[in-house]
Protein backbone atom coordinates (compact mmCIF):
# COMPACT_ATOMS: atom_id res chain seq x y z
CA UNK A 1 0.00 0.00 0.00
CA UNK A 2 1.92 2.87 -1.34
CA UNK A 3 -0.05 5.95 0.21
CA UNK A 4 0.33 4.24 3.75
CA UNK A 5 4.07 4.90 3.34
CA UNK A 6 3.50 8.40 2.03
CA UNK A 7 1.16 9.12 4.85
CA UNK A 8 3.55 7.95 7.29
CA UNK A 9 6.26 9.89 5.73
CA UNK A 10 3.55 12.80 6.12
CA UNK A 11 3.24 12.00 9.98
CA UNK A 12 6.94 11.76 10.30
CA UNK A 13 7.66 14.96 8.49
CA UNK A 14 5.15 16.95 10.55
CA UNK A 15 6.41 15.36 14.21
CA UNK A 16 10.16 16.31 13.01
CA UNK A 17 8.76 20.33 12.35
CA UNK A 18 7.09 20.47 15.33
CA UNK A 19 10.04 19.10 17.62
CA UNK A 20 12.19 21.35 15.60
CA UNK A 21 10.30 24.11 16.12
CA UNK A 22 9.28 23.71 19.71
CA UNK A 23 5.89 23.40 19.27
CA UNK A 24 3.77 21.21 21.75
CA UNK A 25 0.33 22.30 21.04
CA UNK A 26 -1.64 19.29 19.53
CA UNK A 27 -1.99 19.11 15.96
CA UNK A 28 -5.20 19.71 14.55
CA UNK A 29 -5.49 19.46 10.62
CA UNK A 30 -2.76 19.12 8.03
CA UNK A 31 -2.16 20.48 4.82
CA UNK A 32 -0.70 18.25 1.62
CA UNK A 33 0.02 19.56 -2.08
CA UNK A 34 -0.38 16.43 -3.84
CA UNK A 35 0.24 16.66 -7.79
CA UNK A 36 -2.09 14.49 -10.45
CA UNK A 37 1.39 13.12 -11.55
CA UNK A 38 2.61 12.14 -8.07
CA UNK A 39 0.97 8.55 -8.59
CA UNK A 40 -0.90 9.54 -5.04
CA UNK A 41 -4.60 8.70 -5.16
CA UNK A 42 -6.20 11.59 -2.61
CA UNK A 43 -9.03 8.84 -1.58
CA UNK A 44 -6.43 6.44 -0.85
CA UNK A 45 -4.14 8.84 1.31
CA UNK A 46 -7.18 10.03 3.21
CA UNK A 47 -7.66 6.26 3.98
CA UNK A 48 -4.41 5.64 5.31
CA UNK A 49 -3.91 8.78 6.96
CA UNK A 50 -5.39 7.86 10.49
CA UNK A 51 -3.78 4.43 10.29
CA UNK A 52 -0.49 6.46 9.63
CA UNK A 53 -0.84 8.92 12.51
CA UNK A 54 -2.53 6.59 15.42
CA UNK A 55 0.20 6.85 18.30
CA UNK A 56 1.66 9.94 16.76
CA UNK A 57 1.09 13.55 17.26
CA UNK A 58 -1.02 13.82 14.38
CA UNK A 59 -3.96 11.29 15.55
CA UNK A 60 -7.08 12.83 15.28
CA UNK A 61 -6.12 15.40 13.19
CA UNK A 62 -7.49 16.01 9.83
CA UNK A 63 -6.02 15.79 6.36
CA UNK A 64 -6.45 18.28 4.15
CA UNK A 65 -5.49 17.70 0.16
CA UNK A 66 -4.63 20.76 -2.38
CA UNK A 67 -4.54 18.66 -5.56
CA UNK A 68 -1.76 20.17 -8.42
CA UNK A 69 -2.22 19.85 -11.89
CA UNK A 70 0.30 18.95 -14.25
CA UNK A 71 2.11 21.10 -16.25
CA UNK A 72 4.19 21.13 -19.21
CA UNK A 73 5.99 23.69 -20.78
CA UNK A 74 6.11 24.19 -24.67
CA UNK A 75 9.42 25.44 -25.69
CA UNK A 76 7.80 26.60 -29.24
CA UNK A 77 4.98 28.60 -28.29
CA UNK A 78 6.55 29.68 -24.66
CA UNK A 79 3.49 28.27 -22.73
CA UNK A 80 3.04 26.30 -19.88
CA UNK A 81 -0.19 24.56 -19.98
CA UNK A 82 -2.28 22.06 -18.29
CA UNK A 83 -2.57 18.73 -18.88
CA UNK A 84 -5.39 16.99 -19.05
CA UNK A 85 -6.40 13.54 -18.08
CA UNK A 86 -4.83 10.98 -18.55
CA UNK A 87 -1.61 12.80 -19.44
CA UNK A 88 -0.13 12.92 -22.72
CA UNK A 89 2.83 15.08 -22.19
CA UNK A 90 1.78 17.74 -25.09
CA UNK A 91 1.58 21.51 -25.24
CA UNK A 92 -1.99 22.01 -25.05
CA UNK A 93 -1.69 24.66 -27.72
CA UNK A 94 0.32 23.21 -30.78
CA UNK A 95 -0.24 19.55 -29.12
CA UNK A 96 3.49 19.09 -29.68
CA UNK A 97 4.93 16.21 -27.37
CA UNK A 98 7.16 17.67 -25.02
CA UNK A 99 8.97 16.41 -22.08
CA UNK A 100 9.34 19.67 -20.11
CA UNK A 101 6.96 18.77 -16.88
CA UNK A 102 6.47 21.84 -14.51
CA UNK A 103 4.26 20.62 -12.09
CA UNK A 104 2.28 17.94 -10.78
CA UNK A 105 4.41 16.10 -9.13
CA UNK A 106 4.22 17.31 -5.75
CA UNK A 107 4.29 15.69 -2.79
CA UNK A 108 4.61 18.01 -0.12
CA UNK A 109 3.53 19.13 3.57
CA UNK A 110 2.10 22.51 3.21
CA UNK A 111 0.87 23.63 6.71
CA UNK A 112 -0.06 22.46 10.23
CA UNK A 113 -2.47 23.47 12.16
CA UNK A 114 -1.96 23.56 15.56
CA UNK A 115 -4.78 23.59 18.55
CA UNK A 116 -5.43 27.10 19.83
CA UNK A 117 -3.87 29.09 17.28
CA UNK A 118 -5.61 32.42 15.75
CA UNK A 119 -6.64 31.52 12.69
CA UNK A 120 -9.32 34.39 12.55
CA UNK A 121 -9.10 38.02 14.29
CA UNK A 122 -10.87 38.61 17.26
CA UNK A 123 -11.03 41.66 19.28
CA UNK A 124 -11.61 40.18 22.79
CA UNK A 125 -9.18 37.40 23.88
CA UNK A 126 -12.12 36.57 26.44
CA UNK A 127 -14.04 34.95 23.61
CA UNK A 128 -11.82 32.31 23.55
CA UNK A 129 -11.88 31.46 27.48
CA UNK A 130 -15.85 31.84 26.97
CA UNK A 131 -15.80 29.28 24.42
CA UNK A 132 -14.01 27.02 25.87
CA UNK A 133 -16.21 27.34 29.34
CA UNK A 134 -19.23 26.03 27.48
CA UNK A 135 -17.71 22.73 26.27
CA UNK A 136 -16.57 21.99 29.23
CA UNK A 137 -19.78 21.89 31.69
ZN1 LIG B 1 3.23 24.48 -28.06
Amino acid sequence: MHELSIATALVSGVTDALSQAGEHRPVIAVTALIGDLSGVVPDALLFAWPIAAEGSRCEGAQLRINSSPGRVWCEGCQVETRLTQPPRFRCGTCNTPTPHVRGGREMELVSVELADEETEPTDSPHNEEARHATTHP
